[in-house]
């Protein structure tokens, strides 16, 4: 294959499966939904990716997605492709057994196309561990025999693996520690505002105060907090109570700032872990730290990015940083397909020598073409993409 004709083939998915599903509700009727997987690229390995269950699901999202995961798994530089699942559908409004019955009906309908070796699906948007044990037990049926390696994110007690609810923040971690050992900087004392303190937010944060970082503010859709007089733990548990920060805060008589100031605070690294574009042309001005850790997916523009390195600033893109979660999916995997169970100590160890190496590999290859992380992370993992396609090709 010429390099032109692989570059036009990382252009679109290998394979969209579309319909619609068919779901049995509560009153006895049947509702149907559009269901899609978008399997992308296969070169390096096997499909990967979540499946989110969204009212805005539309093809165009998860084709987009399906490649941008074929991207984070190259950079990582696990064996396996991309793939990006999803039903258009508000899974609030659904009971408990609706909300099963649509799982199961989603694994049925992809089931011709998965398989431990062909496409490994996992959770995503409104998607959790539960959802997951009901895809493999559909899946499972379906196909006659046990298959657990098939999807990953699965409850522990179904071969789920130990470590991976707090992965994506512990990579994310470990990511920030190694991008420090370069500019031989310690973590003591450094000062981090965190925008969402949902899983990776929430687990990020605890982590990090751990390791000495000091964690100032937390923030959330409805306000942001200054961890001052509060320990973030303290704060995250009335959250849980309340519903939201800023409710937990008026409890408690603690001053709240608006959502969007935590990127504006005076602190050295900055924590995106909420939404995608939350960093853009509006605000980029205000914001004063030098350095920006992406957790969540896609949470800086374009535009807002570039200015932002030209004023000096290091952003450490989404595709290296947030990759703990998919490389802890890919210990689970190999702990079911040669039945063992990992120790968490052994999950650990393994994310951070995989988290260091990988940071290490795209620093070089930024260092050695004077661009930016996201540009080396990219080009780092495009070469492996095609080098994977050319295979044995002359
Ligand atoms: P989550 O739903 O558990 O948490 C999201 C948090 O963001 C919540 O606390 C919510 O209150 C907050 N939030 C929503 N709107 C906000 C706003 N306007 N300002 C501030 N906070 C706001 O989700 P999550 O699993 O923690 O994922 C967070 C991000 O990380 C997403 O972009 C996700 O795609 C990305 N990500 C997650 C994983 C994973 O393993 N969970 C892996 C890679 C990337």
């Amino acid at each position: 294959m010429t390099s032109k004709k692989t570059i036009s083939t990382l252009k679109k998915p290998q394979k969209i499966i579309k319909g619609r599903i068919k779901v049995k509700m509560d009153d006895g009727s049947e509702k149907s939904f559009f269901a899609i997987r978008s399997q992308h690229n296969n070169a390096r390995g096997p499909f990967k990716g979540g499946i989110r269950f969204h009212p805005k699901v539309t093809e165009d999202e998860i084709k987009a997605l399906s490649y941008w995961m074929t991207i984070k798994c190259a950079v990582a530089d696990l064996p396996y492709g991309g793939a990006k699942g999803g039903v258009r559908v508000d899974p609030k409004k659904l009971s408990k057994q609706e909300l099963e019955n649509l799982s199961r009906a989603y694994a049925e309908f992809i089931s011709d196309h998965i398989g431990p070796k062909i496409d490994i699906p996992a959770p995503d948007v409104n998607t959790n561990p539960q959802i997951i044990a009901w895809m493999l037990d559909a899946y499972e049926k379906k196909i006659g025999k046990k298959a657990p390696a098939t999807f990953t994110g699965k409850p522990l007690n179904k071969g789920g693996s130990l470590g991976r609810t707090e992965a994506t923040g512990q990579g994310g971690l470990f990511v920030l520690e190694a991008y420090l050992k370069s500019k031989k900087q310690k973590a003591k004392g450094k000062k981090i505002a965190v925008q969402g303190i949902g899983n990776v937010g929430y687990w990020f944060s605890v982590l990090a105060k751990k390791a000495g970082f000091k964690v100032t503010a937390i923030s959330d859709s409805s306000a942001t907090i200054l961890l001052r007089g509060i320990s973030l733990e303290k704060l995250v548990r009335l959250k849980k109570e309340h519903g939201s920060l800023e409710k937990s805060a008026k409890k408690e008589g603690l001053k709240t700032l608006p959502s969007n100031k935590i990127l504006e605070l005076d602190v050295d690294i900055l924590v995106p872990a909420a939404l995608e574009k939350s960093i853009n042309e509006k605000n980029y001005q205000k914001i004063k730290t030098k350095t920006i850790l992406e957790l969540a997916n896609g949470p800086t523009t374009s535009k807002a990015e570039k200015a932002l390195i030209n004023k000096g600033v290091d952003i450490i893109p989404d595709i290296l940083a947030s990759s703990g979660g998919v490389t802890v999916s890919y210990f689970e995997w190999l702990q079911n397909l040669k039945n063992e169970k990992w120790t968490k100590e052994k999950v650990n160890k393994s994310l951070k020598t995989k988290m260091v190496k990988v940071f290490n590999e795209v620093y070089e290859t930024k260092e050695k073409h004077k661009i930016s992380f996201r540009k080396a992370a990219y080009i780092l993992a495009e070469k492996r993409i095609i080098e994977a396609m050319t295979k044995g090709e002359h």
